[in-house]
């Protein structure tokens, strides 16, 4: 069977197709219909109407009980979602089920957000009555990535919906499941047919169409810094509304005075999961000279506990890479010549696109490894002497998505806080995404802010309205 994009409420048909293939056997294991521009038409002049029709004036509680009714649902298909994505992008089962409870979450927030969020009423100096209004933009194309395919399509989609928008969802190439089963159960959960559509295909082909499309208002996106700047380009003559969340290089910076247990057991696990395809991978280690050999050491011991291997095993921690290209070029980053890999980088014996977490030592900061997102299971670790040259060589990049502090010194964490140029940062943890607070990057890492108020912001217009008196 053949699983086909779903619009208006329904499967269409396409022409070409798309083979996945599970990326911990090697194995292809399942066929979607590849969406093409008239597919992408079809889909947004739905949306729009879907939107003319009655999305736009539904009563904000009816809206709300939608959104909670999908919440539900997913929960519901909590097991077979997390399976789904699993053998889709080789996430391992407990991550998957997280990140399933993760998008049902959003779901939840978003319905209850609907009640709470509102306009102003403002004293204007010439009197009368003057208040704002947040209003629905229209058709918003939320585009994502293959690594977190599911809660990134929810926090898209969810914050959109609650602010009256429709959405066309458009899944990676690679990772389109739990996309179209989203559109899927959100439609059996009561979303009136069209407010969803989910167009699975490949960016190249169909990405052109969406951004440019007349009627879409607002481009969401999550994925390579490459495609974004590509994204704003083609927005730019509509004037569209863009978020972009994009590219990451984070660091991970630890104190002579942290809490080495905590701050060395958790930090493998903070570039290393999902394999190392994390936008907040903290892949840039820096630690404190005095303090550095026995970092290492302990950082090396806690890596070689990792459990690599079978995705459906409920104990492992790393799966495969989401492809064999996704990791000749983790592969082509440790080959160059000149590094000394501590640690990992081999494949290991039998099929799946797995590669051993890498940990590499001695690098410079001009080296590409050191300054360039891999997105694999590489991280490198350097000494600094003093926070001075540690800032100018953490801010040393384009990159400015996430990043943690570890040490004990408030005073300290509270300076750099707020020197460090990230969108996202973390002190004492590697905690990077909470569902009510704002997510994104400064610098190439994006622009616009995902989750908590600030996204359903990003998917409203701010009228003022002024009635004389
Ligand atoms: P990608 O940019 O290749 O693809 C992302 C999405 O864009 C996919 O759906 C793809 O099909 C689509 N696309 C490709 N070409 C397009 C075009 N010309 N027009 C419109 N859409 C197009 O990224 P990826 O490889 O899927 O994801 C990995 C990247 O995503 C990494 O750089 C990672 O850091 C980033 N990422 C960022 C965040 C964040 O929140 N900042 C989160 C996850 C991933």
């Amino acid at each position: 069977m053949i699983i086909q994009p779903f619009i208006n409420g329904g499967s269409v048909a396409t022409k070409q197709t798309i083979v996945l293939v599970n990326p911990a056997t090697e194995e292809p294991f399942c066929e979607v219909g590849a969406a093409e521009p008239a597919e992408v038409d079809q889909a947004v002049r739905g949306a729009n109407r879907a939107f003319e029709n009655g999305w736009r004036d539904m009563a904000p509680g009816k809206r709300a009980g939608i959104l909670f009714a999908i919440a539900a649902i997913l929960r519901q298909h909590a097991e077979e979602l997390a399976q789904l994505e699993m053998r889709n992008v080789g996430k391992p089962i407990a991550d998957a089920r997280d990140e399933i409870g993760l998008g049902a979450r959003v779901f939840e927030y978003y319905a209850g957000a609907i009640g709470k969020f509102f306009g102003q009423t403002i004293p204007v100096a010439r009197g009368g009555f003057d208040f704002t209004l947040r209003q629905p933009m229209g058709v918003v194309a939320a585009i994502v990535p293959w690594n977190f395919p599911f809660p990134i399509a929810c926090w898209k989609t969810a914050p959109a919906l609650a602010a009256g928008n429709c959405v066309v969802l458009k899944p990676a190439t690679l990772s389109p499941l739990t996309a179209l089963r989203l559109g899927e159960l959100a439609h059996e959960a009561g979303l009136p047919a069209g407010v969803l559509q989910v167009l699975p295909g490949t960016g190249g082909l169909i990405g052109d169409a969406l951004v440019q499309h007349p009627l879409v208002r607002k481009v969401s996106f999550t994925g390579s810094t490459a495609i974004g700047v590509r994204i704003m380009q083609l927005a730019a003559p509509g004037l569209k509304r863009i978020s972009l969340e994009l590219g990451g290089k984070s660091p991970n910076i630890v104190f002579a005075d942290a809490d080495l247990d905590a701050a060395a057991a958790s930090s493998p696990m903070s570039v290393f999961a999902n394999a190392g395809q994390d936008c907040c991978a903290r892949s840039r280690v820096f630690v404190e000279r005095s303090l550095f050999d026995q970092f290492v050491d302990r950082f090396l011991s806690a890596t070689r506990g990792l459990i690599v291997g079978d995705p459906a095993l409920d104990h492992t921690q790393i799966g495969p890479l989401v492809s064999a290209g996704q990791r000749e070029n983790s592969e082509r980053f440790l080959n160059q010549s000149g590094r000394r890999i501590a640690l990992g980088g081999e494949r290991p014996n039998g099929r799946g696109y797995f590669l051993n977490p890498a940990v590499v030592l001695d690098v410079e900061p001009s080296d590409p490894i050191w300054r360039e997102e891999v997105f694999g299971p590489v991280v490198c670790i350097r000494p600094f002497d003093n926070e001075a040259a540690l800032l100018d060589e953490v801010n040393d990049s384009p990159y400015g998505l996430s990043g943690s502090i570890w040490t004990n010194d408030l005073k300290r964490a509270l300076r750099l806080a707020r020197r460090v140029e990230s969108g996202v940062l973390s002190i004492n943890s590697h905690s990077s995404v909470h569902v009510e607070a704002p997510f994104g990057g400064f610098k190439q890492s994006g622009l616009g802010r995902d989750l908590g108020f600030a996204a359903m912001e990003g998917y409203t217009e701010l009228k003022n309205v002024y009635i004389s008196e």
